[in-house]
């Protein structure tokens, strides 16, 4: 817990200490105020469960830590966080140059090398076709997920290049998805660490148990999932299952083929995934495979030039002028069927937003537009703008053009 706290302090602007202000201040505590007071970051003391009357002893004693005012909170019932916060204020920074800060001190320069400068590799092209992508300041968030022993943590820990994922049996260490932030080709990204990294805790059948939910908390949380297999043992129903749950969480999903170095046939192990993903997955052609070793370093460099072909694509804003021409020669080449004896005919399709990719498309008749249709649009969007392997929404919605006067024409532009 030390080195996991101490580890936490060397890359925060400030702590938040709490103490239970119904139990007292414990020797625990004293240890802990000491690393604090001897640290370089500013500390605010929190006198936590301070309900009703119930803290006001502890919130005295709390004073002996020698760390200032304690400020009374009650988490439970939400009280006191005003306070919290305005205590918290004047230590926030202008978030991107606090960002920045931090990274740099972080400085895993090992892992800044990996993939730099290498995004001609083969997962990352393909995909440049200029549109606009609304990057946003924020960091990528990046989650690593898979069943237990695939090498998570060991393919985390190259990423990083430092043993940064501490795993061990006490309980309560890694409880809860942090996430740690690295820069890697200049751009900063966050990782979240999952409670599914805690290979060594004692009860297996419980944290197998577990992973689900935090798997799903660290889909919803990221940007973009490597789902890691053990490719000794190819893709799995489990594994599917996570993968799947990516994709319906609208996130950009990798496929990370782990423990490469152990399979004996290569050619016939990938054929193996491929056909597994087609089959299995066929809402989200082309999810990029990437085969590595996480232990011996062997095209681990491909990892990350995937993950941010997979992170742009999945910003990326495709102009209406082009989707709209796409629109119409998609239709040339493969009409809508008919509906009551009239043909459906696609009038408008827009792009209203990304993160992931989410389409609308006004047509004629558009309730009778055939499923098989619809992948058919969503398959050539794919394939014709860069979106290969990431999930796409497309809306559906009667008539024309609602951006044009109703007695302005048809819609097109
Ligand atoms: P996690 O439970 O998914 O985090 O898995 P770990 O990272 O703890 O790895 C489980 C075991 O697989 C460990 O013994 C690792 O050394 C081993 N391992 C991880 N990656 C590889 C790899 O690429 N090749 C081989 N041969 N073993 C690996």
């Amino acid at each position: 817990m030390r080195t996991q706290t101490e580890m936490a302090l060397a890359e925060a602007d400030a702590a938040l200490m709490l103490i239970d202000a119904r139990a007292g201040i414990t020797p625990l505590d004293a240890a802990f105020a000491d690393v604090l007071r001897r640290g370089a970051i500013p500390v605010i003391l929190v006198a936590n469960k301070c309900e009703g009357r119930s803290g006001e002893a502890g919130l005295l004693e709390a004073y002996a830590l020698g760390l200032g005012d304690p400020a009374p909170i009650s988490a439970e019932h939400g009280e006191g966080l005003g306070h919290l916060f305005e205590a918290l204020a004047p230590l926030m920074p202008e978030p991107a140059e606090k960002r920045r800060r931090r990274t740099r001190r972080r400085g895993s320069e090992d892992y800044h090398d990996i993939g730099g400068g290498r995004d001609d590799s083969d997962e990352s092209t393909g995909r440049g076709t200029g549109e606009a992508a609304d990057h946003d300041q924020r960091p990528m968030r990046l989650a690593v997920v898979g069943r237990p022993n695939v090498g998570k943590s060991t393919l985390i820990n190259r990423l990083l290049g430092v043993e940064r994922l501490l795993t061990g049996p006490e309980a309560g260490i890694t409880r809860d998805a942090i996430a740690v932030a690295w820069t890697h080709a200049g751009r900063t990204i966050e990782l979240v660490d999952t409670a599914g990294l805690r290979r060594k805790a004692n009860v297996t059948g419980r944290l197998e148990a577990l992973a689900g939910a935090d798997a799903r908390r660290a889909v919803r949380f990221a940007h973009v999932v490597v789902v890691t297999l053990d490719a000794t043992a190819g893709l799995e129903k489990q594994d599917l299952t996570i993968a799947r749950m990516v994709v319906e969480e609208g996130r950009a999903l990798i496929i990370a083929a782990n423990k490469w170095d152990l399979v004996a046939d290569p050619g016939a192990a990938l054929r193996a995934i491929d056909e597994r993903l087609e089959t299995s997955l066929p809402q989200v052609r082309g999810v990029p495979v990437v085969r590595l070793s996480a232990l011996t370093g062997r095209r681990a460099d491909r990892l990350m030039p995937a993950v941010l072909a997979a992170y742009d694509g999945w910003n990326r804003r495709i102009p209406t002028p082009r989707l709209n021409r796409w629109l119409e020669e998609i239709q040339q080449r493969h009409q809508p069927p008919l509906a009551d004896g009239q043909r459906i005919r696609l009038r408008y399709l827009t792009q209203v937003k990304a993160r992931p990719p989410t389409f609308v498309l006004f047509a004629s008749r558009i309730r009778s537009l055939p499923e098989a249709y619809q992948r058919y649009l969503i398959n050539g969007l794919r394939d014709a703008f860069g979106f290969a392997g990431l999930p796409i929404r497309l809306h559906l919605r009667t008539g024309k053009n609602p951006y044009v006067a109703p007695n302005r024409g048809r819609g097109d532009r």
